[in-house]
């Protein structure tokens, strides 16, 4: 493990590398205590390098076995080696020369998930962002790209198949039981792109032919027995590789693409050039051990590791700052794809949910970043939302501002020009400004600058004059070492609703046009008057959530509500009614415990049985607008002197109140939606179960209910009726013998299989009240937990502190507690899960007086933790600072 060296790096001291690596020839001897690692690496001197300029490759954690150079065994003091560097002062003075480098690494042994590791008995490597230094010594950087050869030796009982990037190169028997397998990349690649995988493993095989006709062998690798789990991840693969062919151009350029399945993984996936390496999650799903949700995030992250081959593989970053180059564009490929196989509008309001739900929340604190930073300490902090959602949105709005046909003119020009190359947010940009004329400059602050924009919308109606005039302020609030903030470029679509309900046609009284419904806001204070508008329409604004803003509007509650019923807009048509509920929340959260329980407006619950049974509406919409804000989305929306128990119980009442006022509408409707006896995983079927699953939740509110979900859990045919039923039990009726007796089958029936399991812990982890802390502790002790293992970390610690607000923030600090030591005892073993968990506490400072000071005392014991970790470090003073 590093322990931090404080060491603080800045976008502005990059400097090209001195020398380069054009081709690396690697010879892996496997084995679980004791691997050797040769690396034969071709170098090369810029001719710009001064002839007295040292090589030092970086290292992390490594042991030096044996270096040669040209052939020749070098000894100290030619050279120098830590285990974070090996530095040789006096280089050849030849342009080219040859090092090879023996290392020894115990993979069995490595806890930390980054480098060579072994997960259930097989080899396999993680190397973004700096973990193939923890293989071999090596210029780990992105700008630095080679060809690799890797020979890959391992017994062949445990190890039958041997996976590496690139096409196969032959293979054969060794003495003593062993084999290998060689492995050619022709394409050059930096070293975070590099994997190997060694095992025992299933396979689903398939084939792909590209669009020039080109034939691509498929593998997916997964344990002996899931093979009939991986067969939709399959069907994805292929959906995606033609989507990308179809919509971007791209198509696939090596002979095999392999993925691999694992269940020690510390991310989602690895798009590793031709051997994509996942989480298991993101791969196993049949209907009874996966949800709907689950199979679209597994067509998702399927779809975004394989575009990666264009849009991160083929061209790469220049350095780490630029990692929105390639995760920012990439989740906006994926995004489009998930949008064109399911329902856009519903994949849109999802998409805001999370980033609202994550990426708000990282703009208003403490860990606040620009989606370019310029600064960090620990580059694996910088997997954020931030980068990746909201860079998805940045280049969305690159869409928005160019059109749909000059936006791909300028991907095209952006695949044609870079293409083997690691470029920058600059060389991006310039494209679209090249391929449309349009000056980006201003833009471009999207990436420079943190911080959610606000825009203030007032609007004048003129009756006399038939005009309507908006006058939109701009405002970016100050985050951490960014109090003065420049005006940003921010194109706001919008329309203007009439009385019928109907968009209304616009003119603007300066007779200047309006391009595609958009507004483009670049100054402080921006007006816009339109004429001829014969009465005052409603204002439909940020249409599609056409930028990531917050909008602050004086709109009455009968506007927003006949927004809600007519906006031809589905993104602002849910958010229309989606307000509605939050301030409805706010208020009676404001109001407090104890007292009178809440009231709400009749017009409100029964708006809410209007769009349950809206035919013209999809289910799945349907499902998303019935949804009730989550207590953490009501919290970020108060902002500050967070109470969470008050916050639930306005929730609770809300939920009450809608379920009493429609109880016989919701009958009547869940009804019409049973009946359905075959499993099908596509969209509109999802969409069914999602309606059917909202309506069981508010069905479930009273005394009734625990029989009603306890009789849906056991007849489920599927897991998403299942374990819809399963947390609707332990939500409202965590005290019933039907919640018991559920939760009991749901283990005995899952308990050989960790990643189904993992269900079962994340829906007790979210089980609210007190009482949580405890049972969290609890389940730690159960045999089925790992703490070794980030997923079952992540279910059960991970959804504990960012899904239950009124466990985790139990007035009296114990469930902070609990948190601190666990992020501590995680870190042992693995820092980059440790830091990411320790996210959790964000949020502190918005806390009412007395958790704030809870959170505080957690947060200085993890900060006065003896060895911290420079992840963790970095997390926590940033937090605290
Ligand atoms: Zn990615």
């Amino acid at each position: 493990m590093r322990t931090d060296t404080g060491q603080v790096f800045r976008l502005e001291d990059y400097r090209p590398s001195s020398f380069l690596i054009p081709e690396t020839d690697l010879t892996f001897r496997l084995a679980p205590e004791a691997t050797t690692v040769i690396a034969r690496l071709t170098i090369e001197r810029r001719d710009e390098t001064p002839l007295d300029t040292p090589l030092v490759l970086d290292g992390d954690g490594l042991e030096l076995k044996r270096l040669e150079l040209d052939g020749t065994a070098l000894a100290a003091p030619a050279f120098t080696a830590t285990p974070d560097q090996l530095t040789i002062e006096r280089p050849p003075l030849a342009r080219r020369f040859t090092l090879s480098i023996e290392t020894e690494l115990a993979p069995a042994r490595n806890q930390a998930l980054m480098g060579l590791y072994r997960s259930n008995r097989v080899y396999c490597t993680q190397c973004e962002a700096e973990g193939f230094r923890r293989i071999t010594y090596f210029l780990d950087r992105p700008d630095v790209l080679s060809v690799y050869r890797v020979r890959i030796e391992a017994d062949r009982k445990e190890a039958p198949l041997l996976l590496s990037n690139g096409n196969p190169h032959g293979s054969g028997k060794l003495p003593g039981g062993r084999h290998y397998a060689l492995w050619h990349d022709p394409f050059p690649k930096p070293s975070y792109l590099f994997a190997l995988v060694a095992g025992d493993l299933g396979a689903v095989k398939d084939e792909f032919v590209t669009a020039s006709g080109r034939r691509i062998e498929l593998g997916i690798h997964v344990e002996h027995g899931k093979e009939g789990r991986a067969t939709f991840a399959m069907d994805a693969l292929k959906r995606s590789m033609r989507w990308d062919e179809e919509e971007f151009g791209r198509e696939y350029d090596l002979d095999v693409f392999n993925i691999v399945a694992v269940s020690d993984f510390n991310m989602g996936a690895m798009e590793n050039k031709g051997l994509n390496i996942f989480n298991d999650k993101y791969v196993l799903a049949d209907e009874d051990s996966a949800t709907d949700n689950d199979f679209a995030g597994i067509e998702a992250v399927i779809a975004h590791e394989y575009f990666h081959n264009w849009t991160g593989n083929r061209i790469t970053c220049r350095d780490w700052f630029q990692l929105c180059l390639k995760e920012g564009l990439t989740v906006f490929r994926d995004h489009e794809f998930s949008a064109d196989q399911r329902s856009r509008a519903v994949k849109r309001i999802a998409e805001v949910r999370t980033l609202r739900a994550h990426q708000f929340p990282e703009d208003q604190g403490p860990l606040a970043h620009p989606v370019r930073p310029r600064r960090y300490r620990e580059i694996n902090n910088f997997y954020t939302s931030t980068v990746y959602e909201k860079g998805s949105e940045v280049v969305r709005m690159i869409r928005t501002i160019l059109g749909a046909e000059d936006f791909r003119r300028g991907m095209d020009l952006y695949f044609e020009r870079h293409d083997g190359q690691a470029v920058t947010i600059e060389d991006f940009l310039k494209v679209f400004e090249e391929v449309s004329g349009r000056d980006l400059g201003q833009f471009a602050l999207w990436y420079h600058q943190a911080g959610t924009p606000n825009l203030t919308v007032t609007a004048l109606y003129n009756k006399e004059a038939q005009e309507l005039t908006l006058e939109i302020e701009q405002s970016v609030p100050p985050t951490p070492s960014e109090s003065r903030k420049r005006l940003m470029h921010i194109p706001l679509a919008f329309g203007l609703v009439g009385k019928d309900g109907k968009d209304v046609g616009y003119t603007r009284a300066d007779g200047a046009g309006i391009e595609n419904g958009v507004i483009h806001i670049r100054k402080r204070r921006h007006s816009v008057r339109f004429s001829d508008v014969p009465e005052r329409p409603a204002l439909s604004l940020n249409r599609g959530f056409s930028a990531p803003v917050t909008l602050s509007i004086e709109q009455t509650q009968a506007e927003r509500a006949f927004l809600a019923r007519h906006d031809c807009d589905p993104f602002s048509r849910w958010q229309a009614f989606n307000s509605l509920l939050t301030e409805a929340l706010m208020v009676a959260s404001r109001q407090g415990r104890g007292g009178k329980p809440p009231e709400f407006q009749p017009e409100l619950t029964a708006l809410a049985g209007a769009i349950a049974e809206n035919d013209a509406l999809e289910p799945a919409f349907r499902a998303l607008a019935l949804a009730l804000p989550a207590e953490a989305d009501v919290a970020r929306e108060l902002g500050t002197n967070i109470d969470p128990d008050a916050i639930f119980a306005a929730r609770e009442a809300l939920a009450v109140a809608i379920a009493d006022a429609n109880a016989e509408l919701f009958e009547r409707l869940a009804a019409g939606l049973g009946g359905d006896n075959t499993f099908s995983p596509d969209a509109a079927s999802a969409g069914r179960r999602a309606l059917s699953n909202a309506l069981l939740d508010y069905l479930s509110t009273g005394s009734r209910g625990p029989a009603r979900a306890s009789r849906q859990f056991f007849a489920a045919n599927n897991m998403t009726d299942r374990a819809a039923a399963l947390a609707i039990l332990a939500q409202r009726h965590a005290d019933k013998p039907e919640t018991a007796a559920a939760l009991a089958a749901f283990e005995e029936r899952y308990f050989g299989d960790p990643l189904v399991l993992d269900k079962w812990f994340q829906i007790q982890a979210a089980i609210p009240g007190p009482q949580a802390v405890e049972r969290v502790a609890g389940l730690m002790r159960h045999p089925a937990f790992s703490i070794a293992n980030p997923n079952r970390v992540r279910s059960l610690i991970g959804t504990f502190s960012t899904a239950n607000q009124t466990g985790f923030h139990r007035a009296d600090g114990t469930g902070y507690q609990l948190f601190a030591e666990t992020v501590l005892e995680v870190e042992k073993r693995n820092p980059q899960v440790a830091a990411r968990l320790a996210t959790g506490l964000r949020s502190w400072r918005s806390l009412e007086p007395l958790r704030q000071g809870k959170a505080r005392e957690a947060l200085i014991r993890l900060a006065g933790a003896e060895n911290l970790s420079a992840d963790l470090r970095d997390i926590v003073e940033r937090t605290l600072a």
